[in-house]
């Protein structure tokens, strides 16, 4: 476990985070990101996805010292008063400005880390001794833009990097019913639909997303949720191991279900 694969090439993850109280809540999901960190090898630093960073544009955070942004409204304050105080990695943001030829990635000193990258990372790595970086989503970009983008950050895999899509396959905020535990039919339909085509590697249909049907219209009333699950898809390697956790849909239109690529079962 843990701090002997260091040469390894690093797994790649999906999560889908739900809602920030997922940060505070010592839930089954929480459980599930601790316990997936523990037979991970020790990362270098994470590179995260995260569906609440938007801009024109890609850009990937070069802070020292990442703050800790409050990206919400109406949570409880306990929520509010979480910092996790990982450092940054300015030289990684540079070398992957550097790598990535396909797009103009800037680099932005001032940005700080989100809950989508934060409420996960803090239950992975709670001594915040992992460096993290984020790189933006400039979603009115296509599917396949996402894609090829995301492939060319392979590299960084076989540096130690753990490269992190953080979203959820479904996600529909407006038609959500809190009381629920489960998923609406649809959701649950979608969701397994996307697992299939995962396992089975045909990335062709989850990266034309539009192409998917009425479900993939509700499941995805805006792309941001979802494309952090193509940067984790393009990094897949034809003999990586696919496998999923915390598989659930929640609150009717909140799919929690997260993925690794490549993690080594011992
Ligand atoms: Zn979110």
């Amino acid at each position: 476990m843990g701090q002997t694969h260091q040469s390894e090439t690093m797994p790649v993850l999906f999560v889908g985070h739900g809602s920030p109280m997922n940060a505070v809540e010592d839930n089954e999901f929480k459980r599930g990101w601790e316990e997936v960190a523990r037979g991970l090898p020790r990362p270098k630093a994470a590179l995260c996805i995260s569906a609440h960073w938007e801009t024109p544009g890609v850009s990937i955070t070069a802070a020292d010292r990442p703050e800790t942004i409050h990206d919400f409204y109406g949570f409880p304050r306990k929520l509010f008063e979480i910092r996790y105080p990982a450092p940054g990695d300015p030289a990684l943001a540079r070398k992957t400005v550097g790598t990535v030829r396909g797009a103009r990635v800037g680099l932005d000193g001032n940005r700080g880390l989100d809950h989508g990258c934060w409420s996960v990372l803090r239950a992975m790595y709670p001594a915040a001794d992992v460096p993290v970086l984020q790189l933006s989503l400039d979603t009115s970009r296509p599917g396949a833009f996402h894609y090829q983008l995301a492939k060319e950050l392979a590299p960084l895999r076989s540096q130690g990097v753990l490269i992190v899509g953080s979203g959820d396959i479904v996600h529909n905020l407006g038609i959500m019913d809190f009381g629920r535990a489960d998923g609406y039919d649809w959701a649950l339909r979608f969701n397994e639909e996307v697992k299939k085509r995962i396992d089975a590697r045909d990335h062709r249909a989850l990266v034309d997303y539009h192409s998917l049907g009425p479900d993939a219209r509700l499941a995805i009333p805006t792309p941001e949720h979802y494309l952090p699950l193509l940067y984790t898809l393009a990094l897949q390697r034809e003999d990586d191991s696919i496998s999923f956790f915390n598989d659930k849909t929640v609150m009717g239109s909140v799919s929690m279900t997260c993925l690794t690529l490549g993690q080594r079962i011992d």
